[in-house]
């Protein structure tokens, strides 16, 4: 029987046998590095934790679960999980990624995947068919949708859709609405990416990060790939992990909620020029994002009227932190420009509209009224300051 979302997250699909019968609530931490055998090909299940390891396992399947995948797969971070996804390919393969990716993202693509032949087209697919881009040497599409940090959002059936026509793989990348609001592989997509540091967590505490297969013919390619690699989830963090989840439908509502009331607290505010989200019915992916998902998400960017007032805003915010990273309930605001995007060729970020004005904001589930009274702050001493230069 299959759970609805909410209890999926608490509970997974129920217990298994590998649980220990111990009638332990919380699922047991395995810290072992390998397991033992009855006798010659007598197996419990586990050899060696690179392999495979009981709280990696129940957090798999819960992932698997929430994302509707076949399976999934554990990572010590979502950088590791997407340099694991890039060993599914060959030298002299091309792959499609739309230009407003993860700036990590980039970065390994750039530096390490193309060093190791593989070739990349980045294109503004909220803009581009992925349909003229493809050569007879494409192998997959990979795509973000709300994108970071331009909040682009991509029709992630018809791009499916077109990507199946022409035998390449769907590679969505759901680290900013999570499945609690987007699931792509009922989209069609092929391969769901997650930095479990995020939403997932929810706690700005561990990194990890996942690959889901919709299929076992994928699946079982990723399973030599990160037994042989060993670039797993270690049991410690799987667990912390496995928390988080719990309450993951909770928190994506609050900082919804809370995203909700700031966008709307930004558009009135005369210092600020654009608010980036896909909630917005003015922005260009309202429809879509309605159509594919089930809410906007938590994440907000903004345009402000000079790299001063954004210098300001970095230096005088309290509760909200000036951090990288997204996801946890903890509000943080960052700077794309020399952050999360410092390695972004400048044609790119020029491209994407990534200017020294932009700023990104994470919205986690501190009290509404909290945030807006600091946001009201920090652009008051802005004015008040600003007026005493010019009077
Ligand atoms: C953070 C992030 C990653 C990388 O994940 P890490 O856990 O930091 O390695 C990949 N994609 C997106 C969209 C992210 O936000």
């Amino acid at each position: 029987m299959e759970y609805n979302f909410l209890t999926k997250c608490v509970h997974g699909n129920g217990r298994d046998a590998s649980c220990d019968g111990s009638g332990a609530i919380s699922f047991p931490i395995y810290q072992s590095a390998t397991f033992a055998h009855k006798g010659l090909g007598e197996s419990t299940g586990y050899d060696y934790s690179r392999l495979q390891n009981p709280t990696r396992e129940q957090l798999e399947k819960v992932v698997a679960s929430l994302e509707h995948g076949t399976d999934a797969l554990a990572f010590s971070s979502g950088m590791a999980a997407i340099a694991s996804l890039m060993e599914l390919f060959q030298p002299g393969d091309h792959i499609i990624a739309v230009n407003d990716l993860y700036g990590g993202s980039i970065r390994l693509f750039d530096h390490i995947s193309k060093k190791n032949g593989i070739k990349f087209t980045h294109e503004d697919l909220s803009k581009v068919s992925v349909e003229t881009l493809i050569t007879t040497e494409t192998k997959a599409v990979i795509i973000e949708t709300p994108t970071n940090p331009m909040m682009n959002v991509i029709d992630i059936q018809k791009t499916a859709e077109i990507a199946h026509k022409h035998h390449l793989l769907l590679i969505v990348d759901n680290t900013f609405l999570s499945p609690y609001f987007q699931n792509p592989i009922l989209l069609g997509a092929d391969i769901v990416i997650h930095s479990g540091t995020k939403y997932l967590g929810g706690h700005n505490d561990t990194l990890a990060g996942f690959l889901v297969a919709a299929s076992e013919e994928i699946a079982e390619r990723l399973r030599f790939i990160i037994k042989t690699t060993g670039s797993g989830l270690a049991p410690m963090d799987s667990w912390l992990i496995l928390r988080g989840i719990k309450t993951l439908g909770l928190r994506m509502n609050q900082a919804q909620e809370n995203a909700l009331a700031i966008v709307k607290w930004l558009k009135e505010e005369e210092r600020v020029c654009k608010v980036f989200y896909p909630g917005l019915p003015e922005n260009p992916g309202y429809e879509v994002c309605c159509r594919q998902s089930r809410g906007f998400g938590c994440m907000i960017s903004f345009e402000v009227e000079s790299r001063e007032l954004a210098a300001h805003i970095l230096k005088h915010v309290r509760l909200i932190q000036f951090a990288e990273s997204l996801g946890g309930v903890e509000s943080l605001i960052t700077y794309p420009i020399t952050q999360t995007h410092a390695d972004v060729p400048k044609d790119i970020l020029a491209a994407n509209g990534i200017t020294d004005c932009v700023l990104r904001l994470s919205v986690g589930i501190e009290d509404i009224g909290d945030l807006i009274k600091e946001l009201e702050g920090v652009f008051e001493s802005y004015g008040r300051q600003h007026g005493e230069q010019e009077g």
